[in-house]
C-alpha cells in the first residue's frame, strides 16, 4: 500500500514538473514565432545579411590607404542581431511560453553561445586587416562583459577585448559611447539592426518621427550606415506600443491590429 501511494505521488510530482517546464506547444500562439523563424529558417534573411556586409565591404574597399595611414580610422558596430544571432534565446522563450525578462536574457548570454550573423565574421576580419579598428557598442549590461567577450573570442572576431567593447552602464543612449570613440578616431562606418545604433535622434520616437529622421538620413543608408534585418524585436516594436512596456499581450495585440493600414 505504502509503495502504491509513493508511486502515485511520484507520478503526480513528475507530471507537475513536466507541465512546468514543457507547456503544450500546440497551445502556444506567440506572434514572435514567425519572425524568429524568418531569422532562423528563411534563406532570404541570410541573403539580406550577406547583402549588408557585401555593401559594407565595398564601402570600406573605397577608402584609400593614405587615409587609413594618416587618420586613426574606426568602425562602430552593434552586437545583438548585427554581429551575434540570439534567435535561440527568443525561440526558447516561445517554446517555454515565457516573455522576455532580463534574467532570462542573462541566462542566455552567460552561455556565450550566440552564433555569428551570416557574413559578419569575414567582414570584421576584412576591416581589421585593412588597419581599421573595430568598436563594439552594445546595450548589453556591463556585468555581461566577460561572457560577451568570451562569445566574441569564440567566434574569432578581431578587437574582441575590453578596450573595444563598450557596454551599457548608466547612460542609455549609445551616443555618449559613440562620442568617446569619435574623440580619438575618425569613424567611417556604423552598423546596427536598430536605428538607435546610428543616431540619437531615433531614441524613443514615434513611428512618424522615426520615418521622418530616416528620410532625413536617406543618403547615409548603404553608405556610412549599414543596417541589418531584425524582424523579431527592437525600437521599431517599442514604437508600436508607444514605449509602454506594461501593456498586456492582449493590449499589444489590439494595438497591432489598430496600426494595420488596409486599403
Ligand atoms: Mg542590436
Amino acid at each position: 500500500m505504502k509503495k502504491t501511494v509513493l508511486s502515485i505521488t511520484l507520478i503526480i510530482l513528475s507530471t507537475f514538473a513536466f507541465s512546468q517546464t514543457k507547456p503544450d506547444i500546440s497551445q502556444i500562439d506567440d506572434p514572435k514565432s514567425l519572425p524568429v523563424l524568418f531569422q532562423q529558417s528563411a534563406a532570404e534573411y541570410r541573403a539580406l545579411c550577406y547583402q549588408a556586409f557585401n555593401l559594407a565591404e565595398l564601402r570600406i574597399s573605397c577608402i584609400n590607404k593614405r587615409d587609413i595611414k594618416r587618420n586613426h580610422l574606426a568602425i562602430i558596430t552593434d552586437l545583438d542581431e548585427t554581429i551575434l544571432d540570439n534567435s535561440y534565446s527568443e525561440a526558447n522563450l516561445i517554446m517555454e511560453g515565457k516573455t522576455y525578462t532580463s534574467a532570462a536574457w542573462k541566462k542566455w548570454t552567460n552561455l556565450s553561445a550566440a552564433t555569428a550573423v551570416p557574413g559578419a565574421i569575414d567582414f570584421l576580419k576584412y576591416v581589421h586587416d585593412k588597419g581599421i579598428e573595430i568598436y563594439y557598442i552594445s546595450n548589453r549590461k556591463t556585468d555581461e562583459l566577460a561572457s560577451t567577450l568570451k562569445n566574441l573570442q569564440k567566434l574569432g572576431l578581431p578587437n574582441a577585448d575590453e578596450a573595444h567593447t563598450l557596454l551599457y552602464s548608466t547612460e542609455s543612449p549609445k551616443e555618449v559611447r559613440r562620442q568617446l570613440v569619435m574623440k580619438d578616431h575618425k569613424v567611417v562606418m556604423l552598423l546596427g539592426d536598430n536605428l538607435n545604433d546610428f543616431a540619437e535622434v531615433f531614441e524613443k520616437k514615434t513611428i512618424n518621427q522615426r520615418f521622418q529622421s530616416t528620410d532625413d538620413f536617406r543618403k547615409e543608408w548603404g553608405n556610412k550606415f549599414i543596417v541589418l534585418p531584425n524582424p523579431v524585436y527592437g525600437e521599431w516594436e517599442n514604437a508600436l506600443y508607444n514605449y509602454d512596456f506594461k501593456l498586456s499581450p492582449e493590449e499589444k495585440k489590439a494595438t497591432r491590429l489598430q496600426l494595420l493600414k488596409g486599403y
